[in-house]
């Protein structure tokens, strides 16, 4: 008698346990502090507190989604080639993704409840933008998903739609986070600069980011429920990539106005896949198939 009330007990105890699964994808050129192309070059010296600017803000996220009740968070770490936080840095209840030859958002499925975007970046061509750009700043001047034109944040939020996923917090420059907002109503934002030009941002000081940035992940947490996840439709997933045939220029693609735009010669690469993931893994290893 007493084990069988000590088994509902524990079933009931099961049951109303939540739990809050976070995803946290990470860039780079969208963290308080950092302006310029060189901060996110792996190759240059200033690359080095950017790593440490990016860990903090992650660290900021990760702590807001604790206070929201977060029991597990996973970092997937997005910039470059996806190696650049610092391991020794990272908040010890989180786990991370770091590292190269792997898929889009890899680890995200849809057990995840929510996805927080951190300094992230507005698309290419996009007017004031601090470092905004589409993947490959060079060369890459327009990303379409089934359709629609996005830059990185309507990537990541279209791969964790098609898991139903909501992608609820957007942090980096104002245009960044107009971008999101305009793709994801309901998205929660944390300003952390405002974009001047391609390389010049008026910035909150890194420690008022990161304080804006845990209340904002907090909220994001609580709100998650509340905001749709993106769909972009489309099945088959579609994706475009439309780049300069030729760069020749560090950066020409990332913010080139639409009548320069127009006199370059281009070259369109296009795939199809059971998901969006898979498609844009066909397009990066494609050869451009049409011009
Ligand atoms: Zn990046």
């Amino acid at each position: 008698m007493l084990s069988l009330r000590w088994t509902r007990l524990a079933r009931y105890f099961r049951r109303s346990t939540v739990m809050m699964k976070v995803y946290i994808w990470c860039d780079m050129e969208g963290v308080a502090g950092v302006s310029i192309w060189n901060q996110v070059m792996p190759e240059h010296p200033l690359y080095q507190e950017s790593r440490r600017l990016m860990t903090e803000e992650i660290n900021a996220a990760a702590q807001g989604a604790f206070d929201a009740g977060a029991t597990y968070v996973l970092v997937d770490d997005g910039h470059w080639f996806g190696h650049n936080l610092m391991p020794s840095m990272l908040d010890p209840r989180v786990e991370c993704v770091m590292g190269y030859d792997r898929d889009f958002l890899m680890e995200l499925d849809g057990s995840f409840d929510l996805l927080l975007g951190i300094g992230a970046h507005a698309k290419a061509g996009a007017v004031g933008a601090n470092l905004g750009h589409t993947m490959d700043p060079d060369r890459w001047v327009e990303l379409k998903v089934n359709g629609h034109s996005v830059g990185e944040i309507g990537l990541v939020g279209a791969v964790a739609g098609e898991h139903g996923v909501p992608f609820a917090l957007i942090t980096g420059d104002d245009k960044a986070c107009a971008e999101a907002a305009a793709l994801i109503p309901g998205v929660v934002q944390a300003c952390v600069k405002k974009g001047i030009a391609a390389q010049c941002a008026r910035s909150l000081a890194p420690t008022a980011a990161r304080d804006c940035i845990r209340a904002r992940a907090r909220e994001a947490c609580l709100a998650a429920r509340s905001i749709a996840p993106l769909r972009l439709g489309g099945s088959p997933a579609t994706v475009e990539v439309v780049m300069l045939a030729e760069s020749g220029t560090p950066f020409k693609a990332s913010s080139l106005d639409a009548s320069t735009l127009a006199l370059q010669k281009t070259v369109t690469t296009r795939a199809t896949g059971q998901s969006v993931r898979q498609a844009l893994r066909e397009v990066l290893h494609a050869k451009s198939e049409t011009t």
